[in-house]
Order: structure tokens, then C-alpha cells, then sequence
């Protein structure tokens, strides 16, 4: 499914057709994707203006000069295709531009959202109000990692994947951020010592930003906006390796954690 780093190469492909554009048509083809899309959509987009573009977690966000900002998810199978050359059954969303770029959410599954949040109270919109920092912000730090794990008895790879201690991690980057960092995943997060938060949340940021340059993809059915499909996954460190050797000379090993696959090398991981 769409990771964060697929997310981030979405909304940098769409703010370089949408920024300062104006909206001329849009087509609604169905009336929903997991949940039913805004009975206004339509009327709000058409001849709304795109203000800027940005993301929170795993959300896309187009800001419009009315107020509003349009939240996107893409679920586990949505794209934005970009002048998309013929009509797809699966572009549920159909935007031009006055310019005459056409843009079309495609999902084939339809477990992505689309809704439409007063800009000024975005922080407010139900998934956002819990949330914890951005993995790529300022507001990230050893320390605000440290405090948000002070006491917790829960290893730390699940705590790295709550969404209310850090925003919109996946299961693959923190696999691969824990291997860098040198911790353990099964260790007791309010254990983890000073000088290894140190060295994970450079670690975070490294792993996504990696992913991020390289077009970021997880998964075979994802395509960027230009419709270029993009493959990061050859370059994981222990993640997808059980049994392969890890570069310190040691085995990658798999166990399960929280119903989620942990790759790790316990040689270099402590
Ligand atoms: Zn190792």
C-alpha cells in the first residue's frame, strides 16, 4: 500500500500540474471510495483555485483559495495519474485544470478517502486530531521521543508504528530505521537509551528520505502521478531478507509483532 514516501512523490507530482492553478470541471464518477465522498465536491472544486499542496502522515492535502483544503488518501491502491492518456473504470475523481491538465484519482480497490476540511481547522479533522509529530518536521526530535516514551513498558517497533507517537510511519521504514539505528525492535521503548534516540530519529529520517528520492514504491501496482511505476524495494537493508546475510556479517531473522513481520539482525541490533 501507499507508504508515506509514495505519499510525499504523490503531492510533489501534483504540485508541479496543480499549484496556482485554477480548477475548470470535475467529474465524480462514483458517489464514494471507502466512505462516501462530500455531497459538495463537486461545487466546491470547480473553479476553485489551488492554493498550495501539502501532506500530513499518509494525507494529501490541496489547499483551495476557499477555504478549504481537499484531504486525500490513497488506501491501499489509489494513484493520481496525470493526463492520464484514455479513461480508466477505476478514476473515480476527474479534475482539469483551466490550462487543461486532466488528473484522475485511480482506485481499483476503494479503500482510499476524499474529504473536503476547513483549512483553519485542519489539526481539528478527525484522523489529524490525535497525531503525533511528522516523521520529517521539526517537532521530532531524541528528545520529544524520549519524553513521548518515557514509561512505556511496549517493545519499541510497535510504539514506532502508533500513529499518536509518531505520524504515519509503516511497518517497512521502521523495520529499516531500528536496523540503522542499532535498537533491538523487541526492546522496552521507555528502555531505549538517550544516545540510541539520538541516533533513530536521524535514522527515520534518512530511511524516508532515501525512499523518497528514489520515487518511493512499495508495492508493484503503485505508479507515481507521471504514471512511471517506481521500485525502492531492491535496496532494504533487513526488511523481506529472513535467512539473507546482514552487512555486518550476521543473519536477518523474522518474527511477528503485533501481527506485523519484524526484520531484524540481532548481531547488530542491541
Ligand atoms: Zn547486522
Amino acid at each position: 500500500m501507499p507508504e508515506l514516501p509514495e505519499v510525499e512523490t504523490t503531492v510533489r507530482g501534483l504540485a508541479r500540474v496543480l499549484e496556482g492553478e485554477r480548477i475548470a470541471r470535475v467529474a465524480a464518477n462514483r458517489p464514494d471510495l471507502r466512505r462516501p465522498f462530500p455531497p459538495d465536491l463537486v461545487q466546491v472544486l470547480t473553479g476553485a483555485r489551488v492554493t498550495g499542496l501539502g501532506r500530513r502522515a499518509k494525507y494529501g492535502l490541496i489547499h483551495l483559495d476557499r477555504g478549504s483544503t481537499l484531504v486525500f488518501h490513497l488506501g491501499m491502491s489509489g494513484r493520481w495519474r496525470i493526463d492520464p492518456g484514455a479513461a480508466d473504470r477505476h478514476d473515480h475523481l476527474v479534475i482539469e485544470t483551466e490550462t487543461g491538465v486532466r488528473l484522475a484519482l485511480n482506485d481499483a480497490r476503494r479503500f482510499g478517502s476524499v474529504d473536503l476540511v476547513m483549512t483553519e481547522a485542519i489539526d481539528s479533522f478527525g484522523p489529524f486530531a490525535a497525531m503525533g509529530p511528522e516523521p520529517l518536521g521539526d517537532l521530532l526530535t531524541p528528545a520529544t521521543l524520549r519524553a513521548a516514551l518515557a514509561g512505556r513498558i511496549a517493545p519499541i517497533k510497535p510504539m514506532l508504528l502508533n500513529q499518536r507517537i509518531v505520524a504515519g510511519l509503516g511497518n517497512i521504514y521502521v523495520c529499516e530505521a531500528l536496523h540503522r539505528a542499532g535498537i533491538r525492535p523487541d526492546k522496552e521503548a521507555g528502555c531505549v537509551s538517550k544516545s540510541a534516540l539520538e541516533r533513530l530519529v536521524p535514522a527515520i529520517r534518512q530511511v524516508l528520505g532515501e525512499s523518497i528520492a528514489a520515487g518511493g514504491s512499495t508495492i508493484r501496482d503503485y505508479a507515481q502521478p507521471s504514471g512511471e511505476l517506481g521500485y525502492f524495494a531492491a535496496s532494504w537493508a533487513v526488511y523481506g531478507r529472513e535467512d539473507e546475510a546482514c552487512t555486518c556479517g550476521g543473519k536477518v531473522e523474522r518474527f511477528v509483532q503485533g501481527g506485523r513481520s519484524t526484520f531484524w539482525c540481532r548481531k547488530c541490533q542491541k
